[in-house]
């Protein structure tokens, strides 16, 4: 089944249940908590916090979703992306607990002739939050899935909350068993790349207090009205509806890889690494071909450096499958063709978003070789004097001069063996950002050298390399 028309399936099947369809919302949160929006319910929080009464009770979306903290999973696990879409239905103070569990099992496993997915039952098991019985009751005698299917799991996994005080609850999640080629049985607790995660059910029916984060926080009180928040990942389904081994495969991502190893001469399937790096390029393309068509565009800060780095990630990946020109274009067109049935506006938008694209390949690609040559030589300075740590110093060098994002660096050190030293990166970030500050104020005043600093002000933003990671928590 094409992803299309798994979309058009999940919009219609909820439509008919009394669900109002919404349209995704921008990449771009309307948030100032989040830089982007990684989850579906994002465009709903204001009816779930209760600042905004709902105008419907029921909703359904196929929302655009950026996790930049999965990054480091792209290409490695089967089942992550740093852009996928998240398929989603809702209910605001209206159907709970029992309503949302026998729509989602009524959708996945009503046979693909009769309009749903045609999972077998026997495949899906279920996870629950370890202390709702409830959930577990309805799963075991509503539905009938046998308890040896059935999962508890702690909070890490099973809980949802926004790390604030305000509505969380348990949640309750749907996964694929794919079989022995995956790996060892004993269900998603042990092992979910062969049970892969595909659809989380939330209940919001509690309200937390303070406290630190997503684990260590109190229970305060029932919520007046309970609210369901799901998410499921298009792209998972479609990999095991599509039958293939994992999310960079199916029908609008293949096509991309089979660009890249038309660029690069580099087959897939060739060996891991390669095939890593492939589908690390396709990854990035399509997260970068999304946000620009967003209308974000690659900077030093906040959304614009997320951009940055996974297209300068993305280029880097294809230059080390053997890539020796600019790539971008060729890889965008096919992003685009794919991409574009269920997105018009990026065709509409082609120009601009590879005008866009084009100029950060240009900028990256001028200063590339020359940073590898400088990294290439720091390498080798430390392990000449005995160190296995790249000095902080040419960390933010590489940033500086040759528009290095710190993760590269990281990335391209660890390949020869060396760590970094981020911590003396960072402080020396933080002290390039207050010597703008400074400059900025000097030039309110008109006391300052301009010409001295102004390369500084420009290369120098509010980025808190890791502080981003912190803000786009999960929040399905
Ligand atoms: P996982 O445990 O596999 O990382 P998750 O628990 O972080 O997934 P949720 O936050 O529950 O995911 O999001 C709801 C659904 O969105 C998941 O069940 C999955 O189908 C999908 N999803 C989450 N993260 C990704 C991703 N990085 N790429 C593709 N799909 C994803
Ligand atoms: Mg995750
Ligand atoms: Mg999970
Ligand atoms: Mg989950």
């Amino acid at each position: 089944m094409e992803s299309a028309e798994i979309r058009r399936r999940w919009l219609s099947f909820f439509e008919e249940r009394g669900h109002t369809v919404v349209p995704s919302a921008s990449l771009i949160a309307d948030d100032p908590t989040l830089l982007l929006v990684p989850a579906g319910m994002v465009p709903f929080k204001p009816y779930f916090l209760g600042e905004v009464k709902p105008p419907f009770p029921r909703a359904t979306s196929v929302q655009k979703c950026v996790r930049t903290p999965d990054i480091e999973e792209v290409g490695k696990t089967t089942r992550h992306g740093t852009f996928f879409q998240m398929c989603g239905n809702f209910s605001f103070g209206d159907y709970f607990k029992e309503g949302a569990i026998k729509l989602a099992w009524e959708l996945l496993t009503t046979p693909q002739d009769k309009g749903g997915y045609g999972l077998e039952p026997e495949k899906l098991w279920i996870t629950v939050y370890k202390d709702d019985d409830e959930a577990e009751r309805i799963w075991h005698e509503v539905i009938g899935v046998p308890k040896e299917r059935i999962q508890r799991m702690g909070m890490k996994d099973n809980f949802w909350s926004m790390g604030v005080p305000g509505p969380c609850g348990p949640c309750s999640e749907i996964n694929y068993d794919r079989g022995p080629e995956f790996g060892p049985e004993g269900g998603p607790a042990v092992n979910d790349e062969r049970y892969v995660e595909i659809w989380n059910l939330v209940f919001m029916q509690y309200e937390r207090g303070e406290g630190t984060g997503k684990e260590d926080f109190e229970i305060i009180g029932e919520l007046p009205s309970k609210n369901i928040d799901t998410g499921l990942g298009l792209e998972r389904l479609a990999m095991i509806l599509q039958g293939v081994r994992n999310m960079y495969e199916i029908d609008t991502s293949m096509a991309v890889i089979e660009k890249a190893t038309e660029l690069t001469g580099v087959a897939y399937g060739d060996a891991e690494e390669s095939d890593v790096s492939l589908r690390v390029v396709t990854d990035h393309m399509r997260t970068a071909t999304m946000l620009i068509g967003d209308g974000v565009v690659p900077g030093n800060e906040g959304r614009g450096y997320v951009l940055r780095r996974i297209m300068r990630r993305a280029i880097r990946n294809m230059r080390l499958l053997g890539a020796t020109g600019p790539v971008v274009k060729d890889l965008i067109d096919v992003v685009i063709e794919v991409m574009g049935r269920q997105y018009p506006e990026l065709i509409t938008d082609r120009e601009r978003i590879e005008k866009v694209a084009l100029a950060e390949e240009a900028r990256f690609l001028k200063t590339l070789n020359a940073g590898t040559n400088v990294l290439d030589s720091a390498v080798a300075e430390a392990k000449a004097a005995g160190s296995t740590v790249l000095p902080g110093e040419k960390a933010f060098l590489l940033h500086d001069t040759w528009g290095f994002p710190i993760d590269l660096t990281l990335e391209m050190a660890a390949e020869q063996g060396l760590t970094v030293d981020e911590e003396g990166f960072r402080r020396l970030m933080k002290e390039q950002r207050e010597r703008a500050k400074a400059d900025a104020q000097a030039k309110k005043t008109g006391h300052a050298d301009l010409g001295a600093y102004r390369e500084i002000a420009d290369t120098a933003g509010e980025t808190d390399f890791i502080g981003y990671t912190d803000t786009e928590g999960e929040s399905t």
